[in-house]
């Protein structure tokens, strides 16, 4: 059992889509260990893609990131880390398989729907970031 970091982000939101992509991680083997609803600071936005920080479009994504609320979960299952991976499909969503999340629901490559973690590792500290231990169940 693997634990991942997911979050549907202000695109989707907005969108009114968050049920259609929670049902794509539950129709393929992972549950929902914990989740919350809430609005990013751009500091906080900062923070979480520090890795990213000397990326051209660091402030942009900072910016979109804290535009408007974002859900986000711990993921549960199976090789969780690679699975939800799977199901966002690439980056830019002119690049993602059909049927992933982001080929159906993603605007552009900087406004793509959801996030998840790239590593177990990642996904330990996304998910410390976010989440005290009992608000994972
Ligand atoms: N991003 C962007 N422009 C780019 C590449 C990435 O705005 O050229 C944004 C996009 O929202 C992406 C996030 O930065 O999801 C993190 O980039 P990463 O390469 O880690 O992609 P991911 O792991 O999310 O597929």
């Amino acid at each position: 059992m693997e634990q991942t970091l997911s979050i549907i982000k202000p695109d989707a939101v907005a969108k009114n889509v968050i049920g259609k992509i929670i049902d794509r991680f539950e129709s393929n083997g992972l549950r929902i260990a914990a989740m919350k609803k809430i609005k990013l600071t751009k500091e906080d936005a900062a923070k979480f893609y520090e890795v990213h920080k000397e990326r051209p479009f660091f402030n942009d994504l900072c910016e979109y990131m804290s535009s408007g609320p974002v859900v986000i979960m711990v993921l549960e299952g199976e090789n969780a880390v690679a699975k939800n991976r799977e199901l966002m499909g690439a980056t830019d969503p002119k690049e993602a398989k059909p049927g992933t999340i982001r080929a159906d629901f993603a605007e552009s490559i900087e406004a793509n729907a959801v996030h998840g973690s790239d590593s177990l590792e990642n996904a330990k500290k996304e998910i410390a970031f976010f989440f005290a231990g009992r608000e994972i169940l």
